[in-house]
């Protein structure tokens, strides 16, 4: 894992709950439990778990991935540790790995959401409630009819209560860490299929629960150390750059980082220090970012009918499939 810090991009993560969605308590089932409740933390108080959502992310992104790269395994399914498998987890796959190279040879959403080898590049924050608290108490309930686990109907006399939150728009905290700018072009993607509410959230998403609308909001860039990104402040424009081309070390091989241009974007304000830069983006400016690379690193083929860049890149992470990597 990188130790030294080039680049972070921190920013605010609206979920609003634009149907009813319940995020369970524990692990409790339809045939275990009277009343399904919603999650809540030490202190009584509602909320989601930044590792929910960081879950929900993460599919959501594999499947990004899998429909991008049309059908080639560009993401590894991480429960599967099943070996000779063309989805075999990187955390099993790696296993034996020495842990410098990792970073090299996993597939493109454990590079931004880690596995048992290295850590997330990604930190989310539980997220509460900013229109108005409710006591879990005071939450509807709804009648839900079981469904037999054999025939797929419903199955005679199970019946079981939820408690169900809608009207709602919960907050987190979301900070990025050493991105490569594909990666920003990835959680693009992500970021519009959440405003169009596409990514169920939570419980009972076959019963109609879960929809929600995601936003972000006040994306801020910042940049460590010496390598200045170039800032035009009477055009509001700045050229950024990925991790890949701020890493300098001979150590940069081990890593593998994508070769990425650097990008060119409008900012809203810009603050220059002898450590570090610190850009903030107004919400066109952040879709214009996130927007920017997708196309390039990440279809399959291009306008001209070459390969995308990242595709080849993480093909050749993917060369190894199925196989378990041993240090030489
Ligand atoms: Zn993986």
């Amino acid at each position: 894992m990188l130790k030294k810090i080039l680049n972070e991009i921190s920013m605010t993560f609206h979920i609003e709950a634009t149907g009813p969605i319940l995020i369970k308590e524990g692990d409790t089932k339809e045939e275990d439990s009277s009343l399904m409740r919603f999650v809540v933390d030490a202190n009584q108080k509602i909320f989601i778990p930044g590792s929910s959502i960081r879950g929900v992310w993460r599919s959501w992104c594999e499947k990004i991935a899998r429909t991008i790269s049309n059908g080639v395994p560009l993401a590894c399914d991480p429960f599967n540790n099943i070996l000779d498998t063309e989805n075999l987890s990187c955390s099993k796959r790696l296993e034996k790995m020495d842990t410098s190279n990792v970073y090299a040879l996993s597939c493109p959403i454990c590079k931004l959401f880690g596995n048992t080898s290295q850590g997330s590049r990604i930190r989310i924050s539980d997220a509460y409630i900013v229109n108005g608290d409710i006591a879990r108490d005071n939450l509807p309930v709804r009648d839900g009819i079981g469904i037999d686990r054999f025939t797929g109907g419903s199955s005679s006399g199970a019946k079981f209560r939820y408690q169900y939150l809608s009207d709602k728009t919960f907050e987190a905290e979301i900070h990025i860490r050493n991105f490569e700018l594909w990666q920003l072009g990835l959680l693009g993607y992500l970021f519009r299929d959440f405003r169009e509410e596409l990514i169920p959230v939570g419980f009972g998403k076959t019963r109609g629960l879960g929809k929600v609308k995601g936003t972000i909001e006040g994306p801020k860039l910042t940049f460590y150390g010496l390598q200045h990104p170039r800032i035009n402040s009477t055009d509001k424009k700045a050229e950024i750059k990925g991790s890949g081309s701020l890493y300098t070390d001979v150590d940069k091989g081990h890593y593998c980082f994508a070769t990425e241009a650097p990008v060119e974007i409008d900012f809203k304000t810009a603050s220059n220090s002898a450590i570090k830069t610190i850009i903030e983006l107004d919400g066109d400016q952040a879709e214009s970012l996130f927007m920017k690379k997708s196309p390039d690193y990440w279809a399959n083929v291009k306008d001209d009918g070459t390969p995308g860049g990242y595709y080849l890149i993480a093909q050749e992470a993917r060369n190894h499939i199925g196989e378990v990597i041993e240090d030489a």
